[in-house]
């Protein structure tokens, strides 16, 4: 036997009767679907046929993943350093080399780790001689000064000062 299904243009879902004249009103939200295009399917796939097009709303309505890209932007305008995904060690040696140059700048100055599931970044200050200040304020250097990296903090390596700064895109 067959089923006639038509497709509700508001609420996205199949409405279905044997008769094509019984498809005046969407079952699910009511709206009218009088004209809308039968689509005639058997009625020994009519589960099949909706729980196809169940997955393809899905597909559609699933939330497009946000990317963070995670940047230090230097606040004189000077260049800006992109944090790797999985984070690294910041200084003279490692990431952001090109512009950290000055011998008062570690070789490993700064520790970032990201958490990608919570969308968090630390920072902890990983040198021995030479200091880091957060919004002004100085690292305690080690595990016990790590601190949350949020949006538009200052970070300052001897005296070059960065702005953390989240871009997003999808
Ligand atoms: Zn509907």
């Amino acid at each position: 036997m067959i089923k006639f299904c038509k497709l509700c243009n508001y609420c996205k879902k199949y409405t279905c009767s044997d008769q094509i004249f019984d498809l005046f009103e969407c079952e699910h939200c009511g709206h009218d679907i009088s004209a809308c295009e039968p689509i005639p399917v058997d009625e020994s796939e009519l589960p099949a046929f909706l729980n196809q097009q169940m997955r393809i709303r899905e597909e559609r309505e699933k939330p497009e993943e946000q990317i963070s890209v995670y940047i230090l932007k230097d606040c004189n305008g000077e260049g800006e350093i992109r944090i790797p995904d999985e984070g690294g060690c910041i200084g003279r040696n490692e990431i952001g080399k090109e512009l950290l140059t000055d011998r008062h700048i570690s070789k490993q100055q700064v520790k970032i780790s990201i958490n990608t599931k919570r969308n968090k970044v630390f920072v902890e200050d990983v040198s021995t001689y030479n200091t880091t200040l957060l919004n002004g304020k100085l690292m305690i250097p080690g595990r016990e000064g790590r601190n949350e990296l949020k949006e538009d903090d200052i970070l300052q390596l001897y005296n070059r000062k960065f702005q953390f700064v989240i871009r997003t895109h999808e």
